[in-house]
């Protein structure tokens, strides 16, 4: 289960939502045109010289899931699949696939004893600019534009705002507050499937479903509620891991002008294609390992390379050997530069990833307006990523035990418990706080996702700036220590030789 920081609900409560009137006639609704093609080559590539690669293609994952047992070899490696096969058949989770067109159904809940101080047309008329409108009619973009776009036209959701109310089954006021739990919010998207949409709208709701052929197949679904983001168990943002529901309220919208805010339906919406948070999630973490500059992080800007590696939108250039590479920025490009030797060629291994930032696009909006929490670079630069997203295995000590157990890395083998049928096998770090586990001894005191900073002047809780990100003369050494999985023999240095708004040169040398 994932919760959305608090960055943007901040603001909500100092700006105020119930002085919101209604849109003017000026901005009503205007559908967000989808881009007619994928801008983005899915062609392989490389330097005559062989120094770098870039594949048409991630490769398959291979692991053991204990279901094939050979009687003379033992355990046999099966292929997983690519990145969302892995993720929604290994990890407990039931994702999106992130390309091609994914319907959502967007459903605004009230509550039979809490009155919200905004008539329900334009509730339901704001809701549908912040998922499909055009930019025209949002402070920053639609959730259907800046998915369109961060995938150079990959993925292209579309969907529905139901113009009626689901009244929440429940009270939630007084003493029935203290009684939700984020269960209920299950048991309402399962009322909405079964039979609330049907008695409403007198039509099937399987065009929504995951698969629409198969009535059992989940339905993708947002609710929008109406009351006040103001208890973190349950009045919060968050999005479910084995089903395909976010749950986040109306006044995150902070709607001015009859112009919504989509930037935390944008950032439930990338859990919902199984992306994690980078925020470190426990209260007491002081390390910020992506120092804000992220919408998995602090819900701005873009999503960062690694997130779009693992929603298949692009592939990088994989240093080979030593050489000199132009790479775009990755807000309109695609372009990333991964660095380590032996790479499995899949999106789960331990590298290093360089991408290079600007502030346009959909950068362009957090890096001038930004929130009261993380405000992204004005100037463009190289950010340089440690990346640990290494699969492991993991099982559960009871059937009803809420925590999972690590058994080690998938790549490992021998790894594994083996009287365990197929164990959850999932990405073993992610950005919080390392915790002591019984099996293999702090294995999460690595970040799945770490920005490397350019030296100085980045408190370690704060969002970092220009200065934290790599820039013209500015170089970066790569050793083998630097890796959490050893040995790796992967020494590299780099040296960014200049960097425009529209493109940077790098030199990447291989030292040993
Ligand atoms: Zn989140």
């Amino acid at each position: 289960m994932n919760f959305k920081r608090n960055c943007f609900s901040i603001i909500t409560l100092l700006g105020s939502v119930f002085l919101i009137t209604a849109c003017g006639k000026s901005n009503d609704f205007v559908q967000y045109k989808y881009l007619d093609e994928v801008t983005i080559s899915d062609k392989p590539e490389a330097a005559k010289d062989g120094s770098w690669v870039k594949e048409a293609q991630f490769e398959s994952y291979w692991a053991s899931t204990k279901t094939i047992i050979d009687p003379v070899f033992g355990e046999l490696k099966q292929e997983l699949g690519t990145t969302y096969e892995v993720l929604n058949n290994y990890t407990g989770s039931k994702i999106l696939n992130s390309e091609g067109e994914r319907k959502l159904l967007v459903v605004p809940v009230d509550f039979a004893d809490y009155q919200f101080d905004i008539n329900h047309e334009d509730y339901v008329e704001n809701v549908r600019k912040a998922f499909f409108g055009s930019a025209k009619n949002n402070k920053y973009v639609s959730v259907a534009e800046y998915y369109n776009r961060s995938s150079y036209g990959k993925l292209r959701i579309k969907g529905k705002v139901c113009d009626k109310f689901f009244t929440f089954q429940k009270n939630v006021t007084g003493e029935a507050a203290k009684e939700l739990r984020r269960e209920d919010v299950k048991e309402a998207y399962n009322y909405v499937i079964t039979d609330w949409y049907q008695a409403n709208y007198h039509k099937s709701i399987d065009e929504f479903r995951l698969d629409p052929m198969d009535p059992e197949s989940p339905v993708a679904m947002y609710f929008v509620y109406a009351h006040p983001t103001d208890n973190a168990n349950f009045f919060w943002a968050y999005t479910f891991e084995d089903t395909p529901l976010s749950w986040s309220s109306y006044t995150t919208m902070d709607t001015f002008n009859g112009e919504p805010d989509a930037h935390t339906f944008i950032h439930e919406v990338g859990h919902m294609f199984g992306l994690k948070d980078y925020y470190p999630t426990e209260d007491t973490d002081a390390v910020e390992p992506t120092g804000r500059l992220d919408m998995m992080d602090c819900s701005v800007g873009d999503h960062t390379g690694f997130s779009k590696m693992v929603l298949n939108w692009t592939r990088p250039y994989h240093v080979k050997n030593s050489t000199k590479i132009k790479i775009r920025p990755l807000v309109s490009s695609g372009d990333l530069i991964l660095i380590k030797n032996n790479w499995n060629g899949t999106v789960f291994d331990e590298y290093y990833l360089l991408e290079m930032y600007v502030p346009l696009g959909l950068n362009f909006f957090d890096s001038n307006i930004g929130n009261s929490k993380a405000k992204l670079p004005s100037l463009p630069g190289i950010k340089i990523y440690h990346v640990d997203a290494r699969l492991g295995y993991f099982h559960k000590e009871t059937a009803h035990s809420t925590s999972l157990t690590f058994d080690g890395y998938c790549n490992v083998t021998g790894n594994g418990d083996p009287n365990v049928l197929n164990p959850n096998i999932r990405i073993a770090h992610d950005n919080s706080t390392p915790q002591t586990v019984t099996e293999v001894k702090d294995y999460r005191s690595n970040y799945l996702y770490e920005l490397e900073l350019n030296h100085v002047g980045h408190p370690e809780a704060a969002c970092a700036t220009n200065i934290n990100l790599f820039h013209k003369d500015d170089s970066f050494t790569i050793k083998e220590e630097n890796f959490n999985e050893q040995p790796n023999n992967t020494f590299f240095k780099i040296d960014i030789k200049s960097i425009s708004y529209t493109s940077a040169t790098i030199e990447i040398i291989k030292t040993n």
